[in-house]
């Protein structure tokens, strides 16, 4: 072998060891990038403190404005924000509710708040005007209204919240309403401002998702909301809390 072809082998075996080391300071590199961003993780997903939740202040829910199930006066406040035609808000009602009402609101446990956050279609306005004119008339015809709107609701993609339909649910739902009523005041748009007022409400309390809950103004996320155990130890925390 030359000299000058042994140089070359060097500096080539030079070159393979600098790259190496290279790859070598990449490698750790990353793996301490990796391992930090793991420990950020665990801090804020897998430490056994709780995260901070969310709490706004209940005056800006006006509560007595607000359709209720219960007793106003229970230790408890739950108000859930929601669109009729939004189908997690149906699945809530369908899966969560129900519990709900024979564990706490029965029970004179929770006092239970809905306000519209209707921003799926425009028949999500539609929806909100009858049920806040179905309130106006007979505040406790809210609550059977409210359960035939989801119990009825049909696709979100399509527009089926239509005067006839909320009108043959009053008519049919709600006895001691009077549909023809309802119907003025859907084609009136009687209610709008009402739930245009629902609506800077869910602005000041940063509701981003439906259905959002509140309990006692903490701010319950649907994921959290949609998971009853959870659910109950927030709501025993809070009655807890009020004594
Ligand atoms: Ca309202």
């Amino acid at each position: 072998m030359s000299k000058k072809n042994r140089n070359a082998k060097k500096q080539q075996a030079e070159a393979r060891s600098e790259r190496m080391k290279n790859l070598t300071m990449v490698t750790v590199i990353v793996l301490f990038l990796g391992l930090g961003i793991f420990a950020l993780v665990q801090m804020f997903v897998g430490s056994n403190e709780e995260p901070e939740a969310a709490q706004v202040s209940e005056k800006i829910f006006e509560y007595e404005g607000q359709p209720v199930l219960g007793d106003p006066d229970a230790p408890v406040k739950i108000v859930e924000f929601g669109d009729f035609k939004c189908p997690a808000c149906k699945q809530f009602k369908d899966q969560i509710y129900p519990q709900l009402k024979k564990d706490y609101i029965d029970q004179g446990k929770v006092a239970f708040y809905f306000v519209n956050n209707p921003f799926i279609g425009e028949d999500s306005m539609t929806a909100a005007i009858a049920a806040e004119s179905v309130y106006q008339q007979d505040p406790d015809s809210y609550w059977p209204y409210f359960e035939a709107l989801y119990d009825n609701q049909g696709n979100e993609q399509q527009v089926w919240a239509t005067p006839e339909l909320l009108v043959k649910l009053a008519k049919e739902e709600t006895p001691e309403v009077d549909a023809d009523q309802v119907k003025k005041d859907i084609e009136n748009e009687t209610y709008k401002e009402q739930v245009e007022k629902d609506r800077q409400i869910v602005g000041k309390a940063g509701v981003t998702s439906v259905p959002t809950l509140f309990v006692n103004g903490r701010k319950v996320e649907p994921q959290e909301a949609f998971q009853y155990n959870n659910l109950k130890n927030i709501i025993d925390q809070a009655i807890e809390e009020a004594q």
